[in-house]
């Protein structure tokens, strides 16, 4: 999170999460640039490292040993971490353009998004066959493929096309893992027959002869039919054609052969090679723009025509972070002159592997051990990090290169700090921040955003009460645009928690001081993220309040609108004995993001749980009212025991919680077990005194997660019992998978405590 220890002054966007930018990530990590801030965006999270690839596809990896968790690796380098696509760029401005998000600005980009198959030129590939390419999504196309070849009754025939490192190495891992599979099934490993198709003369041509005949003797041995100088120019449904007028007879067609650059790069005016691949100088500038870098299979090198392997990729990172850091100081860049020759380490599926280096190669089951660790050595980079206390003090004077305006600007960011917190942001910073955002219009505001005055003024509907709230906290995360749309969310979950509509809401803002480009952009995502959130439960935001302070933070007094009768307000007590408890949303956020902070959770685990924090409760509070609630509350930070005392006391009930059947965030378990708990938590645990059999629950694995403080929680409702199944389905068709009764309302006993766990 920034803060104030030093202004952002330059940003260095990186775009994709390839084996370049992983290296340039985990150097800035340890060595980073006062006042540079670095942006990774990404469309994965868990992103895949390819020299370990073959061995998951034969089955010697798991999932977690082949991919990079690149939230992790960007919260160690103190990166923000973008999951999102990039769709252009817009170089005028500077900017990246994203699928999902406001265009997100730069001082240096880097662009390492990997290759795309160029099969559109012939007929019937993009159909028919299993490209191997992008990278990302591999796995789940190699997954359903898998699921495919173990249903498939009788002989299966695969057919590889493409005769390089990639389609060799991928052939014989395949073949391997397929045939265990069918084994494992009681079935024929025979029954699979497989192809290897190249246009070539021979396969692997850019390895030496010797390398290439030990592949051909791997390849004969194991029954694989080599088809060469076979260039594949139409596949239909079950077939290949080959320019030479064979036809070959495939299951399955995997499809291995050149790749080239993605379509979108084509409107970025960037001068790009006959593949579409993004042509870069020695120093791994675009040659069209020096403010552009490119690495990996999308950079091709004027001077120096490379493979497309990950191992140049990541070859590159270490030059790539060199050049990045010199740009954005003002110093001289330093040419990368790559290797001519490199040792490959090509595996045969089985434990085995055969090294090549120039006129080079020997092999062996000591060769693939060898790789092992090498790639092994080289994960563990990316996973195991050095203490976050070692590094550079972040108040080093910057070694940015500015301008006058800019260091004024600077210097009055920093001095702040000793200022005191508090002051407003710049007009004119923000009345074009807040100037290009749209809240949604309605008819009962009378003076709002589109008219700014001293105060809004709304209207209150005939017939109408208004409901009031307010919530406001501190970033959690780094990307302000998701962080703004969870404070929204949280601080409407009140509003829809009453059964009430939301109808207009205020904002309060605090900032870092800095730049003021940078803290315009700020404002610019948060509240862009915030306002998506707002319009889409048509709350209009009418005004709001920013101000200067050490950490980003975000809240809304929100108002709302309900009969005026109450008839529809739904209220914490109320609650019924024999009525069961539904809750909306999986619980376990507090411990995530403690465990986030600590670099110890899973990106994949931040991933789902802010997607359940951007969640809106609006639908979920309809159906559960829809569905009879007789009370219903939010879950914010007292946690699920807290806000179920604050229901049962009013009501003047007890209710049982089954342990079970709570649904909870993917790793929250984990984390707990891991003793990584909330800040907040210790308070919440003060509240045990109301568990009547506590001591016997306390061991239980899931009793911290009841104690666990929510962000943009779901709903906790008492429905009655009659009406629960109907209302879990709508909960579900609605977008709430995890939505489940947790547990139900039980009349008043003798004893104090009102709740009881049940464990079992
Ligand atoms: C099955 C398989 C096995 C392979 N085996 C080997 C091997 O053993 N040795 C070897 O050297 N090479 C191997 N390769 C080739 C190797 O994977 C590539 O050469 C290498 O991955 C290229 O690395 P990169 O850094 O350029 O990009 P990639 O590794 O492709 O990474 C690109 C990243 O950018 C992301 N991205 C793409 N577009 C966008 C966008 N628009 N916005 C945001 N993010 C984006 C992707 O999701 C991905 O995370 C293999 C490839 C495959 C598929």
């Amino acid at each position: 999170m920034q803060s104030l220890d030093q202004p952002v002054l330059r940003d260095i966007v990186l775009v994709g999460g390839g084996h370049s930018h992983v290296g340039v990530l985990r150097r800035f990590g340890m060595h980073p640039v006062p006042g540079v801030r670095l942006t990774v965006i990404c469309r994965d999270t868990d992103t895949p490292y390819s020299g370990m690839l073959p061995g998951y596809i034969a089955g010697h990896y798991s999932y977690d040993e082949v991919h990079i968790d690149l939230a992790r690796l960007a919260q160690f380098a103190g990166a923000r971490f973008v999951r999102d696509e990039a769709l252009g760029l817009d170089r005028d401005a500077g900017k990246v353009l994203c699928r999902n998000r406001p265009p997100l600005p730069y001082d240096t980009l880097s662009i390492n998004i990997g290759s795309t198959p160029q099969m559109s030129d012939v007929p019937g590939a993009t159909e028919y066959a299993v490209p191997v390419k992008p990278i990302n999504g591999f796995n789940e196309r190699w997954q359903r493929l898998l699921g495919r070849v173990r249903k498939h009754a009788g002989a299966t025939r695969i057919a590889v096309v493409g005769g390089g490192a990639g389609g060799v190495e991928l052939t014989l891992a395949m073949q391997y893992r397929l045939r265990n599979e069918l084994r494992v099934l009681g079935r024929n490993p025979d029954e699979l027959r497989f192809h290897l198709l190249t246009g070539s003369a021979t396969i692997l041509p850019t390895h030496n002869a010797c390398v290439r005949r030990a592949f051909e003797r791997v390849l004969a041995a194991r029954g694989v039919e080599l088809h060469c100088n076979a260039e594949v120019n139409r596949v239909s449904a079950g077939h290949l054609q080959t320019a030479g007028g064979e036809t070959v007879d495939a299951d399955e067609i995997v499809w291995v052969t050149r790749a080239g650059g993605a379509p979108w790069l084509r409107g970025t005016g960037l001068a790009l090679d006959a593949d579409g691949c993004i042509q870069v100088t020695d120093t791994l500038q675009t040659v069209t723009d020096p403010k552009v870098f490119a690495a990996g299979d999308i950079a091709s090198m004027v001077n120096y025509p490379l493979e497309k392997a990950g191992v140049f990729a990541v070859r590159q990172g270490p030059p790539l972070a060199e050049n990045l850091r010199r740009a954005v100081e003002g110093r001289a860049l330093k040419p990368y002159h790559p290797q001519r020759r490199w040792l490959a380490l090509i595996s045969t599926g089985d434990r085995y592997a055969v090294a090549s280096r120039g006129a080079l190669g020997f092999q062996g089951a000591w060769v693939w051990r060898w790789k092992d660790w090498i790639d092994r050595r080289f994960m563990r980079k990316f996973s195991q990090f050095p203490s976050m206390e070692t590094g550079p003090a972040k108040t080093a004077p910057s070694s940015v290169q500015l301008n006058q305006e800019e260091a004024a600007q600077a210097i009055s960011a920093i001095a702040m700090r000793c200022g005191g917190c508090g002051a407003k942001v710049g007009a004119t910073v923000l009345s074009r921040a807040l100037g290009a955002l749209a809240p949604v219009d309605r008819d009962d505001v009378l003076i709002g955003l589109h008219a700014p005055d001293d105060a809004a003024v709304v209207r209150v509907p005939p017939g109408k009460a208004m409901v009031h709230t307010v919530d406001f906290f501190r970033a959690f995360i780094d990307d302000p645009y998701t962080f703004g749309k969870v404070a929204a969310n949280h601080a409407l979950g009140d509003i829809f928690a009453m059964g009430a509509e939301a109808q207009s809401a205020t904002a309060i803002v605090t900032v870092p001081p800095g730049l003021e480009a940078k803290v315009e952009d700020l404002l610019l995502q948060m509240m862009s993220g915030a306002i998506e959130v707002l319009n889409d439960a048509h709350c209009a935001l009418v005004g709001g309040h920013t101000g200067e302070g050490r950490e980003l933070a975000l809240g809304f007094a929100v108002n709302g609108l309900i009969d005026d009768d109450m008839a529809s307000v739904l209220r914490k007590g109320g609650m019924r004995p024999g009525e069961v408890l539904i809750l909306t949303k999986p619980i376990g956020t507090g411990t995530l993001f403690a465990a986030h902070a600590r670099l110890e959770a899973r990106g994949r685990w931040i991933d789902a749980a802010l997607a359940s924090m951007c969640q809106s409760n609006r639908l979920g509070a309809q159906c559960l009212r829809a569905h009879g609630a007789s009370a219903c509350t939010d879950l914010t930070g007292f946690g699920l025991l807290g806000h179920l005392v604050e229901m049962t006391r009013p009501s003047g009930v007890d209710a049982e919680i089954d342990l079970a059947a709570l649904p909870i965030l993917e790793g929250a378990e984990e984390t707990v077990a891991a003793g990584i708990l909330s800040s907040l938590q210790p308070a919440n645990v003060r509240l045990r005194r109301a568990l009547r059999n506590q001591q016997e629950a306390v061991g239980h694995p899931r009793y911290p997660l009841i104690f666990d403080p929510q962000t943009a929680g779901g709903l906790l409702a008492s429905i009655p019992q009659e009406k629960a199944e109907d209302c879990l389905r709508a909960l579900r068709a609605l977008g709430y998978r995890q939505a489940a009764v947790i547990g139900r309302v039980l009349p008043q006993g003798e004893a104090l405590e009102p709740i009881v766990l049940r464990l079992r």
